[in-house]
């Protein structure tokens, strides 16, 4: 049986928040009767754009994570609603307006903390996936619509391609420890789990100090080659995906006519190693 998943590329957000904007545009001041009331003007971000940084001045990298209801098929939402919220046999999880009424104890029953209180309506609230447009024959919810880097976008497709899908694209899902299967999956994760070790090489060329272009960076985990960069125009380099905390790490820095320099990291969270001069 198909069901809707949404996938969203980590890599492709550049923090527009045209999905957001889509989202208010929506369901603000908008009754969609048996699917949800209004949403209010502010407080509530049913698509919520979530930011980190990573390294040090000058080499900084911002990502933004886009997150709605993860529309979950073991949600424990449900679990805990006896009845209130639904899953849909097309996979999206839709919390009923009226039987979830004066029940704010729900937006607890959230892992993702993707369920909002609404004070005016009473009743808590969350991503519809814009169930009544999908009922209509939409073919996307008005956020995918709205994103203009094709960072969002859906997939209705039986769970054998979903996981066709996923390992081709290298798909993950958030916390993925909360054992609930969620339908929203995240393509380029690593910007908001991993870390990166980056930093410049220059050279000392009879005096005059120039930017080591095409420097050959090879990182080692216990003496195991583990990859190798080449450095750019500007003699800097990023070798990026590496898990945080994860111990001592050396770097061999090679350049033909130049002395090898060795570096060594012990990588805690994403590093700025600075300039290495080869002499
Ligand atoms: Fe329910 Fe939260 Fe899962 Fe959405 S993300 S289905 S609100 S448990
Ligand atoms: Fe909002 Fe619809 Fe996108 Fe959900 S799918 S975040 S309800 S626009």
């Amino acid at each position: 049986m198909k069901q809707w998943h949404l996938i969203i590329d980590v890599e492709k957000c550049v923090d527009c928040n045209n999905c957001f904007l889509a989202c208010k545009d929506e369901h603000v001041d908008n009754d969609w009767p048996g699917y949800t009331r209004p949403q209010p003007r502010h407080g509530h971000r049913w698509i919520n754009i979530m930011r980190t940084e990573r390294g040090q001045y000058p080499i900084i990298d911002v990502a933004y994570r886009p997150t709605t209801c993860m529309h979950c098929q073991d949600a424990p939402c449900i679990k805990a609603a006896g009845g209130s919220i639904v899953k849909r046999p097309d996979g999206v999880v839709l919390i009923d307006p009226d039987k979830a009424k004066g029940r704010p104890e729900l937006v607890k029953a959230c892992p993702y903390q993707a369920i909002w209180w609404n004070e005016e309506q009473d009743v808590p609230q969350k991503c519809t996936f814009c169930a009544h447009l999908l009922d209509q024959g939409w073919k996307k919810p008005r956020c995918v619509q709205a994103c203009p880097t094709g960072a969002l976008k859906v997939e209705y497709v039986a769970d054998a391609e979903m996981s066709r899908i996923c390992q081709t694209n290298n798909l993950e899902v958030l916390q993925p420890e909360y054992n609930t299967q969620p339908r929203v999956f995240y393509q380029n994760l690593y910007r908001f789990t991993k870390c990166f070790i980056a930093g410049s090489v220059a050279v000392n060329n009879n005096g005059v100090i120039d930017c080591a272009e095409g420097v050959r960076i090879t990182l080692f985990s216990d003496r195991e080659k583990l990859s190798a960069v080449v450095a750019d125009n500007f003699g800097d380099f990023k070798i990026d995906n590496l898990p945080g905390n994860s111990g001592q790490y050396s770097l061999e820095i090679e350049k033909s006519g130049f002395k090898k320099a060795t570096v060594t990291v012990e990588l805690t969270t994403s590093q700025n190693i600075g300039t290495v001069y080869l002499g």
